[in-house]
């Protein structure tokens, strides 16, 4: 028999300020191309923009921006 499991709510939290809900990255070496459309008075719009990251990537904080680096490979395996 199939036993009910209680739900794991089990949030990724800052340790230096428990902020649990901001969180940003930064790609320390990255390849980005932007590609553009000239307008007939010569103008340029940006229509498209490709980002290829070279380097490591590094988790941080969005609040008091600690870098939170050890917990980095448990956000990428909860980013759907
Ligand atoms: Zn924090």
């Amino acid at each position: 028999m199939a036993s009910k499991k209680p739900k794991i709510v089990n949030l990724l939290t800052c340790p230096y300020c428990n902020n649990d809900s901001e969180f940003f990255e930064v790609a320390e070496d990255a390849l980005i191309t932007t590609y553009y459309g000239q307008n007939e008075d010569g103008s340029f719009t940006a229509t498209d923009q490709n980002s290829e990251i070279l380097g490591s990537v590094q988790l941080f904080c969005g609040s008091c921006g600690e870098n939170l680096n050890g917990f980095h490979e448990r956000f990428r395996e909860m980013i759907f």
